[in-house]
């Protein structure tokens, strides 16, 4: 049956076989604690240890993570980061500049697509002034379609000694929208330049983490949900400069509130991420996909000094052209639902030209080929054909024939 099975879910999504079947053996007998299973033993034993010290040793090398940033593994999904990595950061901004109760902190979102938003919203709930520098909704007329360059933002000039922002958020891929900064065949990256160096940018990677090369020392917090390219559910990853960690008791001295001590990053830096039970199921098989990453890379190194992370880039483009070639064949069957400079490699989107009866027979058809999880996020509609990691080139082959053959069907 899996052979036989494309998935394209969006999250969670398909896992490398070689990591799934190390961990189907691992739950019933672990090798490091025989006749125990590895979601059976204490994450404080030094068996868990290790998985943890593995996994964060080979993020480091595939990331070529600096090492003054720490890698924290938290819960709460992405949704809590949208709340989390506001708390921290206006807490270690409060502390910073000695503000008073009464002083208010701005932060300035990037609003691409469907979850900066959201970020947004979360982050203006938990007590930042959120200022949209970019609104790709008023800039799509009402939908996420496109990511002018940053001098067409509306990004505040501030006077000398004006008031920074606590951060610049964005998402680098936005999961729902097909909208990713550096899609595919463009340079559009996000607009470092245009934002003061002093001011930490934060990043959502959950939908394109380990899909390409990131110059972590441009970010103060990067963080991704697991459950698209790292592993199963359940998990989210941090990655978060020294320098921004802070006491957020301390915060309460210069107008802070009181944070749930599970969403303070200190607390997770200073107890190696096992400030309580931690989802050492979940973890452990996103140290198999990052191990499996390492040794096998989808594709050969194209150069003996390219970046670790080359290869998965290269194939993530071979991926999606093939797709968006497909969209634009010159029909009109098929319409991509993002500008071309910022289409998602990860998540290509797009609408039958038929109509949304068309759609749903789409779906239908491709589910009978073995071709699941096509169907549009449900606030948007439309298809959205996810293609992580673990989706071959083959498989994506596959779609592509199927879509012709639906196309000379359906024209
Ligand atoms: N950010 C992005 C880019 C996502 O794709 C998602 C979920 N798919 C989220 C945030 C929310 O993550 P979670 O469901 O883990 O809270």
């Amino acid at each position: 049956e899996r052979a036989n099975t494309i998935n394209m879910n969006a999250g969670p999504s398909p896992l490398p076989d070689a990591a799934l079947l190390t961990a189907a053996a691992s739950l019933l007998s672990y090798p490091e604690t025989p006749g125990m299973g590895i979601a059976e033993i204490s994450h404080r034993s030094p068996a868990f240890d290790n998985v943890v010290v593995k996994a964060n040793d080979s993020l480091r090398k595939l990331l070529e993570i600096p090492s003054n940033y720490r890698i924290l593994w938290m819960q709460g999904g992405g949704l809590t980061q949208f709340a989390a990595t506001a708390l921290n950061l206006l807490a270690w901004y409060r502390i910073k500049n000695q503000l008073k109760p009464e002083d208010e902190v701005d932060a300035w979102y990037a609003v691409t697509g469907s979850w900066s938003k959201k970020a947004a919203e979360e982050g203006a709930r938990v007590g930042v002034n959120a200022k949209k520098v970019f609104d790709g909704k008023k800039y799509g007329g009402g939908k996420f379609k496109g990511i002018p360059p940053a001098s067409e933002w509306d990004i505040p000039q501030l006077e000398e000694n004006g008031r920074k922002p606590a951060f610049v958020y964005y998402c680098d891929n936005e999961t729902v929208d097909g909208i990713e900064f550096g899609g595919v065949g463009s340079e559009t990256s996000f607009p470092f330049d245009k934002f003061d160096p002093e001011v930490p940018v934060v990043a959502d990677m959950s939908s394109n983490f380990l899909s390409r090369p990131v110059d972590v020392s441009k970010y103060g917090i990067i963080y991704a949900g697991a459950q698209k390219n790292l592993g199963p559910a359940g998990v989210t990853l941090v990655i978060v400069r020294e320098d921004l960690i802070v006491d957020l008791d301390e915060a309460v001295k210069y107008g802070g509130t009181r944070v749930p001590s599970m969403l303070s990053y200190k607390n997770m830096a200073d107890t190696n991420s096992m400030y309580n039970t931690p989802p050492t199921f979940t973890i452990y098989v996103c140290s198999l996909v990052l191990r499996s990453l390492l040794a096998s890379p989808p594709l050969p190194l194209s150069s003996p000094d390219a970046r670790p992370l080359s290869p998965l880039s290269d194939f993530a483009d071979q991926k999606s052209s093939l797709i968006y070639a497909e969209l634009d064949d010159g029909s009109g069957f098929y319409v991509g639902t993002a500008d071309k400079a910022v289409r998602s490699r990860m998540n290509p989107t797009f609408r039958l030209n038929g109509g949304e009866e068309l759609e749903k027979k789409f779906v239908k058809a491709a589910s009978e080929k073995g071709i699941k999880g096509v169907n549009g996020h449900r606030s948007v509609g439309g298809i959205r054909t996810s293609i992580y990691n673990a989706v071959t080139l083959d498989q994506v082959k596959t779609l592509v024939a199927f879509m012709r053959e639906f196309r000379d069907q359906n024209q």
